[in-house]
C-alpha cells in the first residue's frame, strides 16, 4: 500500500517515514501542501498522513481543496495536543481519522490498515485467493497451513494484486506501489519478484497479461 506522508518537521516526517516502512507500507514523504496537493491530485496513493501545521498552506485547506475535487483516498490528520478546534475542522472538512502527536508508530499504522479496509467494505485486513493467505497487519503470508517468508517488495506485490484481486494491474503501477519515488529502480525489478513469488507459492498465483500487466483471479 502506497502512502503519501505530509509533514514539514524533518525528524518526524522521516521517524514517520522508516516506521511506516517497516510496518510494510511503500511511503512518499512531502513536506509542502502545494506540493501534497498535486499529488494527490496526479499520483495514485491508497491513503495520505496529512500534518495541520504546514510552511505554504495549511493542512485543513490542502484536504478541503482535494476533497472539493472529489471523492479520494482515505486521509488521517496528525493534530497538536488539545486542538479540539483543529480535529473538529478536519473531520467535518473530509478527515476519515486523526492521531494526536506525539504519533505512536503500531496506532498509526492500525489505523491505515483500518482506513483501507473500511474503505474496500471489508471487516478484516486478510487478503485471501485460493490456498494464499496475506495478513497485511501481522505482514505474513501463508500457503495452506504453511507461512511462506516473502521479501518486503514480494510482499507488497503480492499485497497490491491481492487488493486488487480480478484487475490487471500493469507492471508501472506495481513499481509505484513497491518503490514509490525511489529512482533508479531496475527495469526487471517487478518480473523478477513476481518470479520469485511464484516460485515460492505455485506459478499459477499471478497471472501474466501479455504486454498489459499481472492479476491474481
Ligand atoms: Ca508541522
Amino acid at each position: 500500500m502506497r502512502i503519501l506522508i505530509v509533514e514539514d518537521n524533518s525528524l518526524l516526517g522521516e521517524g514517520l517515514r522508516a516506521g511506516l516502512s517497516q510496518h510494510g507500507f511503500t511511503i512518499d514523504w512531502l513536506q509542502e501542501g502545494r506540493q501534497a496537493l498535486h499529488a494527490l491530485r496526479y499520483e495514485k496513493f491508497d491513503a495520505a498522513v496529512l500534518d495541520l501545521g504546514l510552511p505554504d498552506i495549511d493542512g485543513a485547506q490542502v484536504l478541503l481543496e482535494y476533497r472539493t475535487q472529489g471523492d479520494g483516498i482515505p486521509i488521517l490528520v496528525l493534530t497538536a495536543r488539545n486542538a479540539i478546534g483543529q480535529k473538529l475542522v478536519c473531520l467535518e472538512g473530509g478527515a476519515d481519522d486523526y492521531l494526536i502527536k506525539p504519533v505512536d508508530i503500531r496506532e498509526l499504522a492500525a489505523r491505515l490498515h483500518v482506513l483501507l479496509r473500511r474503505r474496500e467494505g471489508r471487516s478484516t485486513s486478510v487478503l485471501r485467493h485460493a490456498d494464499v493467505e496475506l495478513d497485511p497487519h501481522a505482514h505474513r503470508v501463508r500457503l495452506g497451513s504453511e507461512q511462506i517468508d516473502l521479501s518486503p517488495r514480494e510482499f507488497k506485490i503480492l499485497h497490491t494484486l491481492l487488493h486488487s484481486r480480478g484487475r490487471v494491474i500493469s507492471k508501472e503501477q506495481l513499481e509505484q506501489h513497491v518503490y514509490g519515488w525511489e529512482t533508479d529502480v531496475d527495469s526487471n525489478a517487478v518480473q523478477v519478484h513476481v518470479h520469485n513469488i511464484r516460485r515460492k507459492l505455485g506459478h499459477d498465483v499471478i497471472q501474466t497479461v501479455r504486454g498489459v500487466g499481472y492479476i491474481i483471479d
